[in-house]
């Protein structure tokens, strides 16, 4: 790791470094990375091996592995970037609130990203804060022509960032209360806002809220499933590597 920075008070990106990186490309939007995450004691870096079905560190325990945005890759320097959510709870964030400069790390990828429609003229974008990475990507990413409705659901105020400079996407600010489950304003804007089926949806955030979408554009709206790409990023009250 060679740089570590707050984007937000609650995001931090973190800049990894190194000849390994030499070939890494990520052409689409929103595709994904895996970074390993040292134990809170380790001070080397010990990287798991593949044992037949799975990846185990050299004591059979599992190794902590967290999924995170490419945000952005210096193939000249070999810099990349990942912001990562200070959410306070997990090994990744606890690791990217105290990122040390100079410390060891570990990626694997890319993971595919999103194929951008380039004929569709309509767009529905919409995630959490885990999501902003990936956001801020496919926003600039859409063809010139198009119109984007951007909702993103914060869980603070400070949380805000700089989304795009895309001339025809409108960017909702959605504040989740105190008391609210994760995600429950992203299922409220997109219930609320009328759909057309030529409509391409893309979002990302908390996996139960994002199943709540999918049934709303699947069996309420009838939108067609190639249409949609509705991702759960994390699982409220649940660790560990997620994907859904
Ligand atoms: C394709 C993909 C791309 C992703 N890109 C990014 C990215 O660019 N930036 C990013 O920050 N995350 C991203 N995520 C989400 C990230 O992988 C998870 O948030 C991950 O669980 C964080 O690991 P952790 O060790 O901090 O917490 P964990 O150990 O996984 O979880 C511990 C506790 O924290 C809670 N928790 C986990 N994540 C969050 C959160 N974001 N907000 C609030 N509570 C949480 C869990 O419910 C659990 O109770 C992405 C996920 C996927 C699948």
């Amino acid at each position: 790791m060679i740089r570590a920075e707050s984007v937000t008070p609650w995001l931090r990106r973190i800049t990894l470094g190194g000849d390994a990186l030499a070939g890494f490309t990520a052409d689409e939007p929103a595709a994904s990375v895996r970074l390993l995450i040292p134990g809170e004691a380790a001070t080397d870096l010990v990287i798991p091996t593949w044992r037949g079905n799975e990846f185990l560190l050299p004591d059979d325990s599992k190794p902590t592995i967290r999924t995170f945005t490419p945000r952005a890759f210096d193939p000249v320097a070999l810099e990349l970037d990942v912001d990562v959510v200070i959410h306070g709870h997990g090994p990744a964030s606890n690791w990217a609130a105290a990122a040390i400069v100079g410390a060891p790390a570990a990626v694997s990828g890319p993971g595919r990203g999103y194929t951008v429609d380039s004929s569709a003229t309509h767009f529905i974008v919409a995630g959490d804060e885990s999501a902003v990475p990936a956001i801020r990507q496919l926003v600039g990413g859409l063809p010139v022509h198009a119109h984007a409705r951007v909702f993103v659901e914060v869980t603070r105020p400070d949380a805000r960032t700089q989304i795009t400079d895309h001339t025809d996407a409108l960017v909702t600010w959605l504040d989740l209360g105190d008391d609210a489950l994760p995600g429950s304003r992203l299922v409220d804007a997109m219930q609320d806002t009328p759909i057309n089926p030529d409509t391409r949806i893309w979002a990302a955030g908390e996996a139960a809220s994002m199943q709540r979408i999918r049934r709303h554009c699947f069996e309420t709206l009838r939108i067609p499933r190639s249409h949609c790409t509705i991702r759960g990023y994390w699982k409220h009250g649940r660790g560990g590597d997620f994907e859904g």
